[in-house]
């Protein structure tokens, strides 16, 4: 798939949670993508100098956009920049790039995230259910406040819609009388996951991936995929 550089116009901005923002942006119609990849933009940092960074598209291949979900992180060189655009500025863009892809869709898949890291899956979700894909789909995913929970809604309702669609988000930190499941995604793992033999991406800060690699390299999983951060 070709490289593409071009300009990015954002036609939407939506607040996802405090820390998160959904970015829907323009691209050229000759840029495709696999769900999963993610596009490299050029932002200048504090001291105007321009640097790269990495983000994950969050939407199954379109015509002529694309969407993005990004955290801004505090003290951070680019994402408080990305944090303080507006509707109808331009973002420099550089993609598709990245491995991080379903490998195998003969394979039920277990998509482990934590924050923005659930921004390929919502990518590859849509896109599996949208054609069809009928094996299981489990979605684990962690945060650490039940308000940074992202496309919550969305993805209740892709699970209602398909019976072979699993999702379960996870708070660690939960504010008095949260409702909803407390703990890290290493603990659905062990509730949900009973499948071995499925296919497992994993994607976020290398903490997680690391501890959720060693607990699913003792449970006998083989085939493990990961996207790193940081
Ligand atoms: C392949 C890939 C895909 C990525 N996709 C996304 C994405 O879809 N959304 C997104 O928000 N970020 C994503 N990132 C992270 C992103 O590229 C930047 O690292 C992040 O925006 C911080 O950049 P910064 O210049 O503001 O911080 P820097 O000054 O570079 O500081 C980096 C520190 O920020 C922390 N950090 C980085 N990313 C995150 C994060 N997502 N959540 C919390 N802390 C973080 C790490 O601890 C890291 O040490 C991705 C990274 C890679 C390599």
């Amino acid at each position: 798939m070709a490289v593409h550089r071009f300009e990015a116009t954002i036609r939407e901005l939506k607040e996802l949670s405090p820390s998160v923002k959904h970015f829907r942006l323009s691209s050229p119609s000759a840029f495709t993508f696999k769900p999963g990849q993610f596009v490299v933009l050029s932002v200048p940092n504090p001291s105007g100098k321009l640097v790269k960074r990495s983000y994950s598209i969050a939407s199954p291949p379109k015509a002529d956009e694309f969407e993005l979900c990004v955290k801004g992180v505090p003290g951070g060189e680019a994402s408080p920049y990305l944090f303080s655009r507006k509707e109808g500025d331009t973002l420099q863009c550089q993609g598709p790039l990245g491995a991080f892809v379903v490998k195998d869709e003969a394979n039920a898949l277990v998509l482990v995230g934590t924050g923005t890291g659930v921004a390929p899956y919502r990518a590859m979700v849509q896109d599996l259910l949208e054609r069809g894909f009928k094996k299981n789909i489990l979605l684990l995913c962690g945060y650490r406040h039940e308000e940074e929970v992202l496309y919550d809604k969305e993805f209740s309702h892709l699970a209602k819609l398909h019976d072979n669609f699993h999702y379960h988000p996870v708070v660690s930190r939960p504010a008095p009388g949260y409702r909803g499941a407390v703990g890290r995604v290493q603990q659905l793992i062990e509730a949900y996951a009973k499948e071995v033999n499925a296919d497992f991406y994993l994607c976020g800060l290398t903490e997680m991936i690391d501890d959720v690699k060693k607990l699913l390299e003792e449970k006998g999983a083989k085939r493990i995929f990961f996207e790193r951060y940081d």
